[in-house]
């Protein structure tokens, strides 16, 4: 049982990840390798000079494994109410957890197939993003959504800021305070 399964391992996912997993809470990333992202050369991203989209979303996954976060290879074909929280089905096996992080990218077929309330998107070039709040909630409760998918700005700091606002907002109520992870330099 996962405290959170989040679907995609882009800017977004990879992020939220790398959150959840050094505020202690036991994650998996599944993801299907379909990242517009690695198709991106990148000198705007803040504090990073030039990267390949590629080095950018491998470096990430690096970063959530380094603190604990599982990151599979598959595609997520339904979610599902259980008795626990959520019943995860891939393309090739089950998992289960008490909360969702959508993190889809520019895809929302699947969020459309579990009955994700979605809107036409707004930025350009995306067709169909879901409707959240501004936390990151979706319709159903314990299903969230950041990134492209949620109608950010489709910019890697701008995703990867979303991935960790909502991770940072999911850790918060399960702690039922607010979180913060500060890590101070050693002298
Ligand atoms: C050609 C190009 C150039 C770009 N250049 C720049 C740039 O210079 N600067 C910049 O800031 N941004 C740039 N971008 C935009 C950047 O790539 C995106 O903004 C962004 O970071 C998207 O992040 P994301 O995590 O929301 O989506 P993605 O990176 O697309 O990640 C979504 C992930 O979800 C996975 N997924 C979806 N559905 C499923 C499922 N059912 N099961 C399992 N996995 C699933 C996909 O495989 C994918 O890996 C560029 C984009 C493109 C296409």
């Amino acid at each position: 049982m996962y405290d959170v399964v989040i679907i995609g391992a882009g800017p977004t996912g990879a992020s939220a990840a790398l959150f959840t997993a050094k505020a202690g809470k036991k994650t998996l990333v599944i993801d299907n390798g379909k990242s517009v992202t690695k198709r991106a050369w990148i000198e705007n991203h803040y504090g990073v000079a030039e990267i390949t989209g590629q080095d950018l979303v491998e470096t990430g996954k690096q970063q959530a494994r380094k603190f604990g976060a599982e990151i599979v290879t598959a595609t997520v074909t339904n979610v599902s109410k259980s008795d626990n929280g959520f019943k995860v089905e891939t393309d090739q096996s089950e998992f289960e957890a008490s909360h969702v992080i959508m993190a889809t990218g520019m895809m929302a077929d699947l969020a459309e197939k579990i009955g994700l309330t979605t809107k036409p998107g707004t930025e350009p070039r995306i067709k169909t993003i879901l409707d959240v709040d501004a936390a990151g909630k979706t319709n159903i409760d314990g299903i969230w959504a950041a990134g492209t998918i949620a109608g950010v700005s489709m910019h890697t700091i701008i995703t990867a800021g979303d991935g960790a606002k909502v991770a940072i907002n999911l850790i918060s109520e399960l702690n039922g305070e607010r979180y913060v992870d500060h890590d101070i330099l050693k002298k």
